[in-house]
């Protein structure tokens, strides 16, 4: 039988959560402000209807950063990791670190959004955008 979800945390263990399947997708977003908000080359997205999303602990040291209007970013009040993104540009969504993920998801990751935003010092990928 496959799998009906996936379970996650942050870095520190305060926060865990559960992630029910499907998907809506898996992506690699190299916007800027997921890079900076992450401090990272480029974030890696897993989608999901909200409802599907549960914090299953922790939920008292969630914080919340407005990284831009109407787009909110929570994060581990404790150690700061990063860990659910939602946005009224998506609706009813909730996304997901992969990486935050301790198994695998129901997909693998599709393809690159905001590209053309991608940092210069990125290396050559494996699989380059197609
Ligand atoms: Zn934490
Ligand atoms: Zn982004």
């Amino acid at each position: 039988m496959k799998p009906e979800s996936a379970t996650g945390g942050c870095h520190c263990g305060a926060v865990r959560f559960v992630a029910r399947f499907p998907s809506r997708f898996v992506a690699h977003c190299h916007c800027e402000s997921c890079r900076r908000a992450h401090s990272a080359a480029f974030v890696t997205w897993a989608g999901f209807p909200s409802a599907q999303v549960e914090v299953t602990e922790g939920r008292d040291v969630l914080m919340v950063h407005e990284s831009s209007q109407g787009t909110s970013r929570m994060f581990c009040g404790e150690c700061g990791t990063k860990l659910f993104f939602s946005s009224e540009r998506w609706p009813g969504e909730t996304h997901v670190p992969l990486a935050a993920f301790e198994g695998p998801v129901d997909r693998v990751p599709q393809g690159h959004a905001f590209w053309d935003e991608h940092a210069a010092w990125l290396p050559p990928l494996a699989a380059p955008p197609g």
